[in-house]
């Protein structure tokens, strides 16, 4: 049973040839999307040996060694050549990670890839990335797990490019659209925490830093309201 999380992440993965699911862990996503027919093949790449070999026990486990390959390495490194796989999710890590994990492995992607990203947090280090090597985010969803949101981009390459605004990038260009309402939730919960942080601003004493902290909470506040 995937969490809802992963369950929604499964839900942005297009019919494919061949899926990598990169930081797989236990396999569970690959396993599932080769299952339910959604992946023909998949590929789940892990960097550290304690994942890879309770993946690789899972997938033999479940017998499907004929279509899931196991494979240990960094990002994308475990894709052999460039459009081998035509979705990559990299889910659950931080979004400075998975720009890292993209920036790296660029040689991997082609014009077929479909990218599917879940940054725990971060989100608009992934959306910059994405927005400046030419992919457009062609569909976000966001899942509230108690007591965090977790935010689902899917992303394709285009001939022609559209900068993305500051909001758009925080928020998603089409999260921020749908209006959803745990989209609502978690810009009210943000909005709140910075009001407190403003009030105890408010309360310090006047220095550079407490200046700055203060400058950088109203901007992001009015990039909130802007929304
Ligand atoms: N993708 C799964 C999910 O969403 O539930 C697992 C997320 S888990 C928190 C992150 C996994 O990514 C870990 O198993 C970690 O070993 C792996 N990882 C981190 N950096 C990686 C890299 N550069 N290449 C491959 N795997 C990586």
């Amino acid at each position: 049973q995937l969490s809802p999380r992963l369950n929604a992440v499964l839900q942005f993965i297009p019919k494919s040839k061949c899926l990598a699911d990169i930081g797989s862990d236990h396999a569970h996503l690959p396993l599932r999307a080769v299952q339910d027919k959604i992946a023909e093949t998949a590929i789940a790449g892990e960097v550290r040996p304690g994942p890879y070999y309770q993946a690789l026990n899972n997938v033999k486990t479940s017998r499907m060694q004929e279509y899931i390959d196991v494979r240990m390495g960094d990002g994308l490194d475990v894709i052999r050549e460039p459009g081998q796989a035509d979705a990559i999710v990299i889910a659950g890590m931080g979004g400075e990670l998975i720009r890292d994990i993209l920036e790296r492995g660029k040689s991997k992607l082609s014009t077929n890839t479909v990218l599917i990203l879940q940054p725990n947090i971060r989100e608009a280090y992934v959306r910059k990335w994405l927005n400046d090597n030419g992919w457009d985010i062609i569909d976000e969803c966001i899942v509230e797990e108690f007591p965090h949101f977790y935010e689902i981009i899917q992303a394709r390459q285009v001939a022609e490019r559209k900068e993305l605004t500051d909001m758009e990038l925080q928020m998603g260009p089409i999260l921020s659209k749908k209006g959803e309402p745990a989209f609502i939730k978690k810009w009210k919960r943000r909005e709140k925490k910075l009001f407190d942080i403003l009030d105890a601003l408010n309360h310090a004493e006047e220095t550079d830093s407490v200046r700055r902290k203060k400058e950088d909470s109203e901007n992001y506040l009015q990039l909130i309201k802007s929304c």
